[in-house]
């Protein structure tokens, strides 16, 4: 079964071959070296994030590093953090920064818009914080984070990345954009296995992360015990040896921009070959390299569409929220080739 699901990816060999490493106390001192490698080839994923940024691992999917970003970097001090959101996860952190009992403010946009840059430049002033999305699963839009980086550096105010589907996949600037913090996982762009997820942030603002209304997600605790080689709760060990795998063979790939290439060429590739069977993308434009959303073709459901892949040896991924009837989703991260492509559209046709 090829997956195009953005997250879970299908598996390499290799990757999978990973979890068969010997079990493991997340207390011995194999543990301490296997984390402290991943620590440092996360951090290392990207050329400017290596010297003034650290990683901190964290056991759960990608919404669990999301929340304790927001959770520990979101102060109570009364002025709210500032959201914008153009799709679920943006709506997503909103609701977590709610939930935790702190002030909130959203940019609303509707789901197939771009972030409207006048609209959040006029609601910069006296907030503590912005959360933003960097690639938004829900329609594959690639947020203009540069734009928003260059008015929050304007305004002093930190930015809170949810990078979760684009860590490893696209461009991130960790020092031009200022990132205060981004948070991912490991089974998307990366291709692990679920089950762990990070957060790479300032290391100067990492010991001051203590804003968690909640013991588990409090990113300041699990940066200092990792820093000391050690860890506050069990983690996921076999998620971490495919990580640790999943991070070595990206790196013996030619890294990331490597991998975007790779990427942009699959969704080139599914774009032209649907677009010459009258299935257009659901955006005019701004795709990201990862993920790209298409209309329905006309007179079929999500449902048929996904059943018939599906008896094909294809799991395709269905719109959220109000879109759900209107289009589905084709990611390209993971263990395909050209000939899985070729065999898919075939399905599709
Ligand atoms: C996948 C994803 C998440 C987190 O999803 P999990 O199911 O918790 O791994 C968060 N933000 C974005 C943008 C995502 O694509």
């Amino acid at each position: 079964m090829k997956l195009l699901n953005p997250g879970p990816v299908t598996l390499t060999q290799r990757v999978r071959h990973a979890l068969l490493r010997p079990d493991l106390c997340h207390r011995e001192p194999e543990f301490a070296v296997l984390q402290r490698e991943i620590l440092q080839r996360l951090s290392h994923v990207y050329d400017d994030s290596g010297e003034r940024y650290a990683a901190v691992l964290l056991t759960g999917s990608g919404t669990a590093a999301v929340e304790a970003m927001v959770a520990s970097f979101v102060p109570r001090n009364g002025r709210p953090a500032l959201v914008l959101a153009n799709g679920v996860y943006g709506e997503r952190m909103a609701s977590m920064v709610e939930r935790h009992g702190k002030s909130v403010e959203v940019v609303r946009h509707d789901w197939t818009e771009p972030l409207d840059l006048a609209r959040i430049e006029s609601r910069l002033q006296g907030c503590c914080a912005v959360l933003a999305v960097h690639h938004e699963t829900t329609t594959g839009r690639l947020n203009d984070i540069a734009a928003v980086a260059a008015r929050c550096r304007q305004a002093g105010v930190p930015l809170l990345l949810d990078a979760v589907s684009s860590f490893g996949g696209e461009e991130i600037l960790f020092e031009e954009w200022n990132l205060t913090a981004c948070a991912a996982t490991a089974n998307k762009c990366l291709h692990g296995v679920p089950g762990v997820s990070f957060v790479v942030a300032r290391r100067d603002a990492l010991p001051e992360a203590r804003h968690s209304p909640c013991l588990y997600l409090d990113l300041s605790n699990y940066y200092v015990q990792q820093q000391k080689d050690g860890s506050p709760f069990t983690q996921a060990v076999h998620a971490c040896y495919a990580l640790h795998e999943a991070l070595a063979e990206l790196a013996d790939a030619g890294g990331w921009k490597q991998r975007r290439e790779e990427y942009r060429q699959r969704s080139e590739f599914l774009r032209s070959r649907l677009a010459e069977r009258g299935i257009a993308p659901f955006l005019e434009e701004g795709h990201s390299c990862i993920l790209t959303s298409y209309h329905l073709p006309s007179g079929q459901t999500y449902e048929q569409l996904h059943e018939r892949l599906k008896r094909a040896g294809f799991v395709i991924y269905a719109g959220q929220g109000g879109l759900s009837d209107k289009l589905f989703r084709l990611a390209v991260m993971g263990d395909l080739n050209v000939e899985d492509l070729d065999r898919l559209v075939a399905a599709i046709g």
